[in-house]
C-alpha cells in the first residue's frame, strides 16, 4: 500500500468509524449469526496475489460486521462493559502508527514516563495512598497472576522461583466464593494448586463473611499450612458487592498474608468521593487491580496494577539476558520487569488522551450518571409486585428475576431463562445472567459510554412486556 493510497483509504475509514458510532443504534446488539457461519465464508487459502483495500471492506461489511456483538451499543447492559470513546480511538490510532514496543526505557523513553505519569493520575483520581506505585497491565488476569506470583515469592522467601514450587511447604490464597474465575486460574497456573484456594462463604449481600475467613486462616495455620495471599473484591461479577478492605486487610497484616484488591470494574467508581468508603482500610492493601478498559472509557486493553512495594514486584519477575542490559538500567523503569508479557505496547497513551478530553470532572460525571440510572431503574423494578431484585443495588449492577403468581423455583428458572434469551434474541437490548442462590437472575449493567435514562427506560418496557407475554 503506497502512502497515498493509505491517505485514501484513512479518510475513508474515519469517515466509516463516524457513521459506526453515529448510527450505532441501528444495529442488532448481539449478533445472532450461528456457529461456523462466520468460518464457512472465509477463504481456505490465504490469497495469492495482492488484493485491495477496498475488496477487503466490502468483505468486512459482508461477512464480518453480521457477526459482531456491537459493546459500543448503548442498549449493551450484558457482562461488564468494555467501553471506548472517541479520544481513546484516536490515540490508539497513534499507537498502531508508531508501533513502539515499550519494553524497556530505553525502547521509548516517552512510553515509559508517560505510562509512569498517569499512573500517578490514576492513583490520586482514586485515592490510593502516594506509596502506590503503578504499572499498566494488558488485563486484571495478568495483573491478578503477577499479584500472587509476587505474595508467593514474598512468603517463600523467593525460593519458589528457584527451587520450583513444593519447596515452600503448602501455600494457601483465600478469596470469597464470588471471587472473579481469574483468581483461581492464577492460583493453579503458579503452582499453588486449586484445592489451595481457600474459598470463603459470603453475607447476605454477597460480601466476604470475614468472620469465616479469619476461622479458615486460623485452621491452616493450625494444619501446618502456610497463608500466603488474600484477595478481596470491589464489585464482584455477579452482584457488584464490596468486600470490607479494612476487615480482610487486618486478618492479612495480623497473619502477614499478602493482601491483594481485584476492582476491575468497580474501581473506576473510587473517583467518586462519595465511594471512597470503599476503600477504607487501604493502608493494609499490597496490591490493586482496576481496568480502564471496563468502565473508564479507555478501549481495551488496558489495566491500572498498583503496588506498593513495587521492589517485591521486580524481583519476582526481573530477568536479565545479555541482550536487555542498558545503561539506564535501575534509573529508569523497565516495565518488562513488572509482569508477566516482555512485549509491551504503549498503553499509556490511550489513558492520556481519555483523561485530558474528558478531565476528571468529566468523568466523574458520566461515571455518576451510571450510577444513578442503576438506581432509578432498581426502584422502577421494585414498584413492580411481579419483578423482584436479588441483590442489594450498589452502583450498576441490577440483579432481577420475573416472579409471577406462585411458581415453583424450577419453573421461575426456566421462565427467567426463557426471557433473557427471548430479550437477546430480539437484538433490541443484551443481558447476560447469573445464579444467586439457586435462583436464575437477570443482570442488568449501566455501564456503556453512552447509555441514557432514556435506553433504561425503554428497556424495561421492553422486559415487562416480554416476561408478561411469556406463557406460564
Ligand atoms: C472483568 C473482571 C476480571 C477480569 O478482567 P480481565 O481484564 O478481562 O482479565 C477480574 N475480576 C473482576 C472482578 C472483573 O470484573
Amino acid at each position: 500500500m503506497t502512502s497515498d493510497e493509505f491517505r485514501k483509504h484513512g479518510h475513508y475509514l474515519i469517515e466509516w468509524m463516524a457513521r459506526y458510532m453515529e448510527n450505532i443504534e441501528s444495529y442488532p446488539v448481539k449478533s445472532s449469526v450461528q456457529p461456523g457461519d462466520i468460518f464457512k465464508q472465509i477463504p481456505g487459502d490465504p490469497p495469492e496475489k495482492p488484493e485491495s483495500f477496498e475488496s477487503l471492506m466490502h468483505d468486512f461489511e459482508e461477512i464480518i460486521m453480521p457477526g459482531i456483538t456491537h459493546w459500543q451499543h448503548p442498549d449493551f447492559f450484558a457482562y461488564f462493559p468494555a467501553n471506548t470513546s472517541p479520544p481513546s480511538i484516536l490515540a490508539e490510532m497513534i499507537i498502531a502508527t508508531l508501533g513502539t514496543q515499550c519494553m524497556i526505557w530505553e525502547t521509548s523513553p516517552a512510553a515509559a514516563e508517560l505510562e509512569e505519569k498517569m499512573m500517578i493520575w490514576l492513583r490520586g483520581l482514586i485515592g490510593l495512598p502516594d506509596c502506590f506505585e503503578g504499572v499498566i497491565q494488558d488485563t486484571a488476569s495478568t495483573a491478578t497472576l503477577a499479584a500472587i506470583v509476587t505474595a508467593r515469592e514474598k512468603v517463600s522467601d523467593f525460593l519458589i522461583n528457584d527451587e520450583g514450587a513444593t519447596s515452600a511447604g503448602i501455600l494457601r490464597v483465600y478469596c470469597s466464593e464470588q471471587t472473579h474465575s481469574s483468581v483461581e486460574k492464577a492460583v493453579r497456573i503458579t503452582g499453588l494448586g486449586k484445592r489451595n484456594l481457600v474459598k470463603i462463604p459470603v453475607r447476605d449481600d454477597f460480601s466476604i463473611d470475614t468472620a469465616k475467613l479469619k476461622e479458615a486462616v486460623e485452621a491452616d495455620k493450625r494444619n501446618g499450612f502456610m497463608p500466603c495471599c488474600a484477595i478481596a473484591t470491589l464489585g464482584t461479577t455477579g452482584t457488584m458487592a464490596v468486600d470490607s478492605i479494612r476487615a480482610v486487610g487486618e486478618i492479612c497484616a495480623e497473619n502477614n498474608i499478602w493482601f491483594h484488591v481485584d476492582a476491575a470494574m468497580a474501581g473506576t467508581a473510587l473517583i467518586l468521593p462519595e465511594f471512597r468508603w470503599m476503600i477504607d482500610g487501604k493502608e493494609f492493601i499490597d496490591s490493586f487491580v482496576f481496568n480502564p478498559h471496563k468502565w473508564m472509557f479507555t478501549n481495551f486493553d488496558c489495566t491500572a496494577f498498583f503496588i506498593r512495594e513495587p521492589a517485591l514486584l521486580i524481583r519476582t519477575f526481573e530477568i536479565l539476558p545479555e541482550y536487555l542490559k542498558t545503561r539506564t538500567r535501575g534509573k529508569v523503569n523497565d516495565y518488562r520487569d513488572w509482569g508477566v508479557p516482555l512485549g509491551r505496547r504503549f498503553r499509556a497513551l490511550k489513558l492520556w488522551s481519555v483523561i485530558r478530553s474528558y478531565g476528571a470532572e468529566g468523568l466523574r460525571e458520566k461515571v455518576r450518571y451510571h450510577i444513578n440510572i442503576a438506581s432509578c431503574l432498581s426502584k422502577m423494578i421494585y414498584q413492580e409486585s411481579d419483578f423482584e431484585i436479588l441483590a442489594p443495588v450498589m452502583l450498576n449492577v441490577i440483579c432481577f428475576r420475573y416472579k409471577p403468581a406462585e411458581t415453583d423455583e424450577k419453573h421461575l428458572n426456566n421462565l427467567n431463562e426463557e426471557l433473557n434469551h427471548l430479550l437477546n434474541d430480539s437484538g433490541k437490548i443484551y443481558l447476560t445472567h447469573t445464579m444467586i442462590n439457586g435462583k436464575y437472575t437477570l443482570r442488568m449493567v449501566t455501564g456503556q459510554t453512552n447509555v441514557t435514562m432514556d435506553h433504561v427506560e425503554k428497556a424495561w418496557v421492553l422486559i415487562k412486556n416480554t416476561a408478561r407475554n411469556l406463557k406460564l
